[in-house]
């Protein structure tokens, strides 16, 4: 049984704490908005984040964005500072590369960022992967609590690199999706049916999980959101999020995207259209209409 400290229990946070109560560990919640603690019975609410903090070997967050995060861990009365000496912080928003490494350099904590795929559903389930930056003892050491709260962790190197990780992997899926969605319409526009395209993409090499798990048109994959009017699944507006943090990250490195900055530039379009609570394999509508 180890103690832990949570703060940010939204929809990903309270079902990841929850699943930690489960797993028999002591944990102390703390979240700005009271009514989310009472999301994680069984845990202790704690008055502050920083008295969630205190005693703790382990605190995690799992906040909007980077400027909750280095605020929550290096502002006054932040997490750093409040975490007993040998405590291991683990951050698993998903945010950008450079506060990452920045709190890890400023908090004289170990101090991990744990990015997570798999979503609401995932976190609920405990099937989450998480991509690991940070020190490799402290890795180890939180290691066997990231399994019970999902079924992969993978250590990807040095501080910023779980971010790094997932800002390629959604790039990559926000590609993968988008040229599907289109690869659909254009069958449309030929005749072709969408059973015939995916029976063949499926088995040929235009295959992708945007194509056989998450099939943006309804019928080939009976479980994909557009089988459910595009209800989320991940949002645009997470998608668009995410490709503002690797296209950010891009330009930091000066390094020019051509195919991820137009990702970008259709997602935009599509949350100020109104889509952004949509699933992101709802584009396809756009895509149709352009
Ligand atoms: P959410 O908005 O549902 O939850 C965030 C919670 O943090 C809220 O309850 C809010 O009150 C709390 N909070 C904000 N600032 C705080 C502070 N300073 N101290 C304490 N609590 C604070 O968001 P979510 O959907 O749970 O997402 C959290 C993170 O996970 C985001 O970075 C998101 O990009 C990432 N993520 C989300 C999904 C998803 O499907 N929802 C999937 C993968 C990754």
């Amino acid at each position: 049984m180890a103690r832990i400290g949570f703060i940010g229990l939204g929809n990903m946070g309270a079902p990841m704490a929850r699943n930690l109560v489960k797993a028999g560990h002591a944990v102390a919640v703390f979240d700005l908005a009271p009514a989310a603690m009472q999301a994680v019975p069984g845990a202790a609410q704690a008055v502050s984040a920083a008295a969630a903090a205190q005693g703790a070997e382990f605190v995690f967050t799992m906040l909007p964005a980077g400027e909750h995060v280095r605020d929550a861990y290096l502002g006054a009365g932040g997490l750093a500072a409040a975490s007993p000496a040998g405590a291991v912080l683990v951050d698993c928003s998903t945010i950008d590369v450079a506060t990452a490494r920045a709190v890890a350099e400023q908090g004289g904590r170990a101090f991990l960022d744990a990015p997570v795929s798999g979503g609401v559903m995932g976190a609920e389930a405990g099937t989450l992967t998480f991509m690991v930056g940070g020190d490799a003892e402290a890795f180890a050491a939180v290691e066997p609590l990231l399994l019970q709260m999902g079924r992969a962790a993978i250590h990807c190197g040095a501080a910023g690199a779980g971010q790094a990780a997932k800002a390629c992997n959604n790039m990559m899926l926000a590609a993968t999706m988008l040229v599907t969605c289109e690869a659909f319409v254009l069958a449309e526009k030929l005749g072709l049916s969408h059973q015939a395209l995916f029976d063949v993409a499926s088995r040929s090499s235009g295959q992708s999980w945007s194509l056989t798990t998450y099939c943006p048109v309804p019928g080939p994959v009976p479980g994909s959101p557009a089988n459910r009017d595009y209800v989320p699944g991940f949002s645009a507006s997470l998608m668009l999020k995410d490709l503002g943090l690797a296209l950010g990250a891009a330009r930091a490195a000066g390094v020019e995207l051509g195919v991820g900055e137009k990702a970008l530039e259709i997602y935009r379009r599509f949350v100020e259209e109104g889509g952004g609570g949509k699933d992101f394999s709802g584009v396809v509508g756009m895509v149709r209409q352009t």
